[in-house]
């Protein structure tokens, strides 16, 4: 250990870090084992100021939104969980713009947009990340994805944080240069448009397709693997008789052959293990090697 812990977590706890967390209490999946500390920064400053801590003592880091996206492990983490979350920000409306704090809701912003006459993010409602986490993997449903209304990312940059162009051109399915390790989005501004007329509908279409045909009961990260080339995800694996199949309290849902969920109990070891099984069957079967779209959380680490 290079990193004097006492200092840091006398440091991190004046900024109102927490000690000790499970990380099931903040990944959607609900498991995982206790992470060192977590901090949830309301504004920049106590963002800045812990990461200068972490640098200064390379103290590992890791940034999280609403934790749907990721896997962590049984063992847990040594370091520092910053967690833009329900920052409770406003959205600030300007005409058809839009600036959003990183830890806002994306359902509830594009709720709120579709409510003030705005249309452009009604297909992303239901997604349950937050407007950061949507950002850094370039999120998606039902044909709209983020890239397409998002104008300026306001990020972190050698100790401060500055409003940037929104580097289109790098965002693809899945994929951002927004991404943490090393990026951290504080806020984006997103152009909208006025409503033709269909948004709520839209809206209330893409909801009714994730409540029948998504298990949304249970705890999961949404689609475990991302869309092959040509195929889908879900298809490949119910064509090899996988729906249902469980490891520990780990399952491929009965209801979305898609999305792994835990059933009650599930370790993050039953998921992985889970995981590879699914990956080796329908590579075996079809050919195919199915890329996970989740995120272990142990990639996630960061050291400055
Ligand atoms: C039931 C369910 C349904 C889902 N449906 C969809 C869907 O239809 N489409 C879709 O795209 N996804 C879907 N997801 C997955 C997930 O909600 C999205 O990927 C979402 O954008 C993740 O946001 P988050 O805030 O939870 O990010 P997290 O899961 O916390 O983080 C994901 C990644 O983004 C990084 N990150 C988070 N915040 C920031 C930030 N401020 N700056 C830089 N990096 C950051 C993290 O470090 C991590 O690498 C679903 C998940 C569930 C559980």
């Amino acid at each position: 250990m290079l990193y004097d812990r006492d200092s840091i977590a006398r440091a991190l706890k004046d900024l109102g870090a927490k000690e000790n967390v499970p990380l099931s209490e903040l990944v959607s999946f609900r498991v995982g084992g206790p992470a060192a500390f977590v901090l949830q920064p309301r504004e920049e400053a106590t963002l800045c100021r812990a990461l200068n801590v972490c640098r200064a003592e390379r103290f590992p880091v890791i940034l999280l939104g609403n934790g749907t996206n990721v896997l962590p492990p049984d063992e847990g983490f040594e370091g520092l969980i910053l967690q833009l979350s329900g920052d409770g920000s406003a959205p600030a409306f300007e005409g058809e713009k839009v600036v959003a704090g990183a830890g806002c809701s994306l359902t509830a912003l594009a709720k709120e947009s579709v409510q003030r006459g705005l249309m452009g993010l009604e297909r992303l409602c239901g997604i349950p990340g937050t407007v950061g986490g949507a950002v850094a993997m370039n999120a998606g449903a039902y044909g709209g994805e983020i890239k397409n209304v998002l104008r300026r990312v306001r990020c972190y940059r050698d100790g401060a944080f500055v409003w940037e162009d929104a580097r289109l051109d790098e965002m693809g399915y899945r994929r951002s240069p927004y991404t943490w390790p090393g990026t951290v989005v504080t806020a984006a501004e997103l152009q909208l448009m006025p409503d033709d007329g269909t948004a709520a509908e839209t809206m209330a279409d893409c909801m009714r397709r994730r409540r029948e045909k998504q298990p949304l009961s249970l705890p999961s990260a949404g689609s475990t693997f991302k869309r092959p080339e040509g195929h889908f995800a879900g298809a490949l694996i119910e064509g090899c008789h996988l729906k249902g199949c469980t490891v520990g309290g780990a399952q491929v849902s009965e209801l979305h052959a898609g999305f792994i969920v835990n059933r009650g109990g599930a370790t993050a070891g039953d998921i992985h293990a889970l995981i590879r099984h699914v990956q080796d069957v329908v590579y075996g079967e079809t050919g195919v090697m199915l890329e996970p779209e989740v995120k272990r959380l142990e990639d996630l680490v960061c050291i400055f």
